[in-house]
């Protein structure tokens, strides 16, 4: 635009004149309108114009504008001799869209566009001019807005994109070009779904739904298909786009790229599932005791979770030819692939995990130098799994000797990162302290065997002298005359031995159950009249408790060892008289239920705690509070529920402390 000449106002027959302007329906006009004289005084103004300025002009004395302070449309001073309506009266032409920007008195600045036209008199001479003035300002703020609104879009990093209400694509911004890889110009007018995979094809539908209520769809995760068919991780967010009317008529779509967010969430959640798996693995080798075991789930998880084609633990192994590597577990290949080969030796690419100086970890173990320099297999012998990447992790005890390594390797380099080593070297210090705790239980296990050795030799060893001295003692006190002082004597050394001759049997029998060799001898007899004649045998030794013995039936025949059913009988009841010092009665219940035969020892005394009544039945276990003044060595009822067991029976006890106990056993009839 510019300056122009009008040729029609340049005519003879001015298009208004002074009269015409002037008026009524001049002032009611709702544009600015005023005039000038030849001279650009003003001669007459609406209230439009007024407004417009801001203040009134004094006619006559205000040249060429209402306002003084005048700019170009940069914002650089405009003189008002140089203003349109100046320039159309200097040179008598007529001014259009030429654009200034007036500030009122009150400073706030306006867009105008001033439309100067000359006016003339019937002789064609220039006798003023009048101006009229558009207000341009929102129109300019809007168009400034869009602008910058553009220059975000265009620069924005996240795709922006508008699309109409059946997906048509109406914008597509720099990002989204990047993004998706369509250029602007080959996708404005295509489809939506060009870049939404087949499968999330749907989607489109319920978010153009949600658009066209009126809804906004916000931080969508999904993924779109890029123009190279890959599919990339987005997180969109839907509004509708409205007119004036406030109606839907389409959606501006903005895509952000997270599949760097999402790549990390996801090795985020490997390495909480890895943390979670090393974790777990401690808890189950700090539980076991088998060494075998320990290092097969060791060397299980640690292969599985770094990732490589086979992982193993070796054992340090000092023979003649040095240290050497003893393969122990392995993971992912089968043995046979190691066992054609010689073990590792303490090589230099071994010696840090040799000597225990730490982890090595190389990505491509074929480039060391130090690999391929040793007799016989100069590098890694023939035929066996191609190593490339190799992490080697020392397995060290708390003394700080080197119990052995664990190796992991892959055939493509740089399979192993700083994380696996972390996992590998924690889960090696719990093996560490698992494979020492098994060694210990091992020892434990070793000693306890020895001292059982011992006490089968001993009790075995002392069962011969006891017998003879009690033969002996039975012969004296059969020679000695029934009147003879000594015998009261004889008779209590005669007990004490059968007491002492019960101990070494219990003793050889603990022994005989650990070695599985508890002979046992079945006939058919009848357990009341055994209970009967135990009762009866005991009571007489008994002079503080009273054995009653109760009965259904009258006869209960079984089919089990007499002699050991009687030896539990006789170890319940001297429990029950023993460990009921201030009561005066043992009840027997012989009964039959459920084709089995039931007998029940009960006493009233001290009774036996929840968490106590299990251990009892295990080898010498005592209630400790009770040992101090009740003498035992721990081991009756250890023999009883062997005994009772092995006729395929039970034997169990319902107690509490303070209320006395029941000892129940039960075996099959028949
Ligand atoms: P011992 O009596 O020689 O200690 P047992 O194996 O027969 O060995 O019993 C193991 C433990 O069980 C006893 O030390 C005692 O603490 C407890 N016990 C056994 N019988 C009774 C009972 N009738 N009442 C209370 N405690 C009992």
């Amino acid at each position: 635009m510019g300056v122009q000449e009008n040729k029609l106002l340049r005519t003879k027959k001015p298009a208004i004149t002074h009269s015409q302007v002037s008026g009524q329906l001049f002032d009611t006009l709702p544009v600015a309108v005023y005039a000038c004289d030849r001279n650009g005084y003003i001669t007459s103004f609406n209230q439009a114009a007024v407004n417009l300025w801001g203040r009134k002009p004094e006619i006559g004395k205000d040249l060429w504008c209402g306002s003084w302070k005048i700019f170009h449309p940069n914002g650089e001073p405009l003189n008002l001799d140089n203003c349109p309506m100046a320039r159309t009266l200097k040179a008598g032409i007529a001014i259009e869209g030429e654009e200034i920007i007036i500030e009122r008195p009150d400073g706030t600045r306006i867009n105008v566009q001033p439309y100067p036209v000359p006016t003339f008199n019937d002789a064609g001479e220039l006798v003023g001019a009048v101006n009229t003035l558009i207000d341009v300002t929102e129109q300019r703020s809007s168009e400034t807005k869009q602008a910058m609104l553009a220059a975000i879009i265009e620069s924005s990093e996240d795709a922006i994109v508008s699309k109409t209400l059946d997906g048509t694509i109406t914008s597509w911004n720099k990002s989204a070009a990047k993004m998706f890889g369509y250029s602007e110009s080959e996708i404005i007018g295509k489809s939506i779904t060009i870049v939404i995979p087949e499968n999330r094809r749907q989607e489109e539908d319920v978010i153009l739904g949600k658009i066209r209520q009126g809804k906004k769809v916000e931080h969508y995760e999904t993924y779109r298909r890029r123009k190279d068919g890959t599919e990339i991780a987005v997180s969109l967010t839907i509004s509708p786009i409205k007119n004036q009317a406030g109606q839907v008529i389409g959606a501006s779509k903005i895509a952000r790229d997270i599949s760097k967010q999402k790549t990390n969430e996801e090795s985020l959640q490997r390495y909480a599932d890895n943390l979670e798996t090393v974790n777990s693995v401690g808890r189950m080798v700090s539980e076991r005791l088998d060494v075998q075991e320990i290092l097969q789930q060791v060397t299980d998880v640690t292969t599985q979770v770094t990732g490589a084609a086979f992982g193993a633990f070796f054992y340090n192994k000092l023979d003649e030819h040095g240290e050497s590597y003893t393969l122990f577990t392995l993971s992912g290949a089968p043995r046979e692939a190691f066992e054609k080969f010689g073990m590792p030796r303490n090589t230099a690419v071994f010696h840090p995990t040799f000597s225990g100086e730490g982890t090595v970890r190389v990505d491509d173990i074929t480039k060391d130098p130090r690999y391929g320099k040793n007799h016989p297999h100069f590098g890694m012998p023939k035929g066996h799994l191609p190593v490339v990447s190799y992490l080697a992790v020392p397995v060290i005890s708390k003394s700080g000797a080197v119990i052995g390594g664990l190796f992991y390797g892959h055939p493509e380099p740089g399979r192993f990162n700083i994380h696996h080593e972390g996992l590998v070297e924690s889960v090696a210090t719990q093996a560490a302290i698992a494979l020492e705790n098994a060694r210990l239980y091992e020892e434990i296990q070793k000693l306890n065997s020895k001292k059982d050795d011992f006490i089968g030799l001993a009790s075995h060893e002392l069962k011969t002298p006891v017998t003879s001295l009690s033969g002996y003692l039975q012969i004296i006190n059969r020679r000695l005359p029934a009147d003879d002082g000594n015998k009261p004597f004889i008779e209590k050394a005669l007990s004490q031995i059968n007491k002492l001759s019960g101990l070494i049997s219990d003793l050889l029998d603990v022994s005989k159950i650990e070695t599985g060799q508890l002979p046992l001898s079945f006939t058919g007899f009848d357990l009341l009249h055994l209970a009967k004649e135990v009762i009866e045998v005991m009571q007489y030794s008994t002079k503080t408790h009273r054995l009653t013995l109760e009965s259904g039936v009258n006869k209960l025949l079984v089919t089990a060892d007499r002699q050991r059913i009687e030896q539990v009988i006789i170890n319940l009841l001297s429990n029950a008289i023993k460990y009921s010092p201030g009561a005066n009665q043992v009840n027997v219940t012989v009964s039959v239920a459920d084709n089995k035969a039931l007998v029940a020892v009960q006493d009233f005394g001290l009774g036996i705690t929840r968490d106590q009544q299990d251990r009892i039945f295990t080898r010498f276990y005592r209630v400790e509070d009770m040992a101090a003044h009740i003498s035992g060595l721990g081991i009756g009822l250890f023999i009883s529920k062997e005994i009772i067991s092995r006729h395929n029976g039970r034997l169990w006890v319902e107690s509490g402390p303070g209320k006395g106990s029941v000892f129940f056993f039960e075996i099959p009839l028949g």
